[in-house]
């Protein structure tokens, strides 16, 4: 029995929360966050959001990568957001690894090589926050005029802090 049948259940009992409401496409907050996949964090509640007010891109790591620039280019294009807020955490997964060691530990359970890939691990969460805004202010897909910020969430406390 899979997971996902708690899944269903718990729905029905949100259904009747949500209601019938139909919210415009284009996020209210004009803001896209790009966050990590970890599950101690719980963006929307953690940030004050509502249904409809922002985008939400997670990935591990929250990592800028080509597919996190496709979304935001939509996301600014389309959907009409002018932010981008790089929300990384304490704690993260992504620094529990580096690139040559996962390679040679997927070479052994998967029988693959998986060496030109990079899995963007981190060591400092502050020097990954500023690379990935720095590599957003690169992008040519990401006009200036974007306000781009960045902070770091504390996965025991709660609390996030910016990054300047
Ligand atoms: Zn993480």
């Amino acid at each position: 029995m899979s997971y996902f049948e708690n899944f269903i259940k718990a729905n029905q009992a949100y259904v009747d929360l949500h209601g019938t409401a139909h919210l415009p496409l284009k996020p209210k907050t004009k803001v896209a966050i790009v966050t990590c996949m970890d599950s101690r964090l719980h963006v929307a509640p953690a940030l004050g959001l509502a249904l409809g007010d922002a985008h939400i891109l997670r990935n591990a790591g929250g990592r800028v990568t080509d597919d996190i620039i496709r979304s935001l280019v939509i996301s600014q294009q389309q959907m009409g957001t002018r932010e981008v807020v790089i929300l990384h955490h304490t704690d993260c997964g992504a620094q529990t690894f580096n690139n040559k060691d996962f390679v040679e530990h997927l070479r052994q359970v998967l029988g693959v090589d998986a060496s030109s890939q990079d899995f963007l691990p981190f060591t400092d969460v502050r020097e990954s926050v500023l690379e990935d805004m720095a590599l957003l202010r690169q992008s040519d897909l990401i006009p200036e005029d974007i306000e781009i910020s960045g902070a770091i969430y504390d996965v025991d406390t709660g609390r996030i802090h910016e990054v300047i």
